[in-house]
């Protein structure tokens, strides 16, 4: 290929371990006695708000005397302000010194699992390692495992947050930031309701369409997009995305799209969903799929497909949300999508502002 950029990227890390298969939840017990070297030794799970009170999931995590449970809120997406406290308060009971956090639940559940486990061993606040290789000390040992897939967050050196003081939206990109060990077991994403369960699921595919039609290239990372591609497109053409076999499928594809985003860049759907999530605080995952309401002039061939897969899941992607905005949230719609110039340098070149003017920005968000 003649125009690659090169990414800058040198030398790219994955999670150390992994385990994959149905019932394989139950190997965490193992996998946390290697960590255990006296009785007082304690875990901590921080674990999706969903299974609050889920008592067949709680009784297969053998959870023991010492460790500590913290479920966490997914109404809103993480911000610094929410892992700043959370780490408070593990210093005020005395459990800021775990010898492993395991992470149970969707990409924001994971985000928060790293980020306590780097702000356990690193001084001072969530705000100050927003940003790329700031984290100087290694993070506590750490283990995912999702119940919904399709971010990648069980895959990367990143965890998003947002501070809200600044309205900057940028995760601690580090690696020490990636997970030591991921258990992905694909039961435990049989309760996810089908709506969210495709938006999840797109934000796979969506990251992947956008690192390969990028200018920044990795060979490794294009690989991953490729098979993750195609495990989407056998997901989401079949009849039933939810099925036991998709179920499973989908868990790999988040793993791998995860791999492949690490060594590359989203393109233009990221900006216009961030402008969409900063602005409005719509979820990461609904917000792309919105996006791509208006993203055919970008990705005439993906959209087209995109609309397909809705179509055959029979999901409803909400509409209209840019409409009747005032003048003043239409600007800042505008500031919080450019604001990403390297992914919109990746999918437009240098001269992307010369695309995206204000005019036609609003007018993509209009058509949303
Ligand atoms: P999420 O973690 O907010 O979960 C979405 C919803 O699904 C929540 O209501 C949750 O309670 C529910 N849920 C999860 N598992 C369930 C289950 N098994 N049954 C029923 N309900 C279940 O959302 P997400 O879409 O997984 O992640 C989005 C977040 O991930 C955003 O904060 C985004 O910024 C972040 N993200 C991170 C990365 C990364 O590399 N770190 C990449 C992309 C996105
Ligand atoms: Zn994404």
């Amino acid at each position: 290929m003649s125009n690659v950029l090169n990414t800058g990227i040198k030398n790219a890390r994955n999670v150390m371990r992994y385990i994959y298969g149905v019932g394989t939840l139950d190997s965490l017990d193992d996998v946390l006695q290697e960590r255990r070297n006296n009785t007082s030794d304690y875990a901590i799970y921080f674990i999706d708000s969903y299974f609050y009170g889920n008592n067949q999931l709680v009784e297969k995590l053998c959870i023991n005397h010492f460790d500590f449970v913290v479920y966490v809120d997914t109404t809103v997406e993480p911000t610094t302000e929410y892992i700043n406290s959370i780490r408070d308060d593990l210093a005020k009971q005395n459990k800021d010194k775990p010898v492993a956090i395991v992470g149970i639940g969707g990409g924001a559940t994971l985000d928060t699992t790293k980020a306590i486990s780097n702000l356990l061993n690193n001084p001072g606040y969530a705000e100050d390692y927003q940003g790329w290789d700031l984290v100087k000390s290694p993070g506590v040992y750490k283990i995912a495992i999702p119940t919904i897939s399709g971010t990648g967050a069980e895959a990367t050196r990143t965890c998003v947050m947002t501070n809200k003081k600044t309205g900057l939206k940028l995760g601690m990109n580090s690696d020490y930031t990636v997970f030591d060990q991921i258990i992905l077991d694909p039961d435990l994403t049989k309760t996810v309701p089908r709506n969210q369960y495709f938006y999840t699921g797109m934000d796979a595919y969506v990251h992947c369409i956008e690192s390969i039609s990028g200018a920044y290239r990795n060979a490794v990372g294009d690989a991953f997009s490729d098979q993750t591609i195609k495990l989407c497109r056998e997901i989401f053409f079949s009849e039933d995305m939810m099925d036991e076999d998709n179920r499973a499928k989908l868990m790999v594809a988040s793993y791998l799209g995860g791999c492949a985003i690490a060594t590359s860049y989203v393109g233009v759907v990221h900006p216009f969903s961030a402008g969409l999530s900063v602005v409005l605080g719509l979820h990461h995952c609904v917000a792309n799929c919105i996006t791509m309401r208006a993203m055919d002039q970008f990705y005439p061939d993906e959209c087209q497909e995109f609309w397909q897969m809705v179509e055959r899941q029979g999901v409803e992607i909400p509409k209209g949300v840019c409409k009747n905005l005032t003048n003043e949230q239409y600007d800042q719609l505008y500031a919080s999508t450019v604001i990403h110039e390297k992914p919109l340098t990746n999918a437009l070149g240098e001269g992307f502002k010369d695309i995206l003017t204000r005019e036609n920005v609003k007018e993509i968000f209009q058509r949303m």
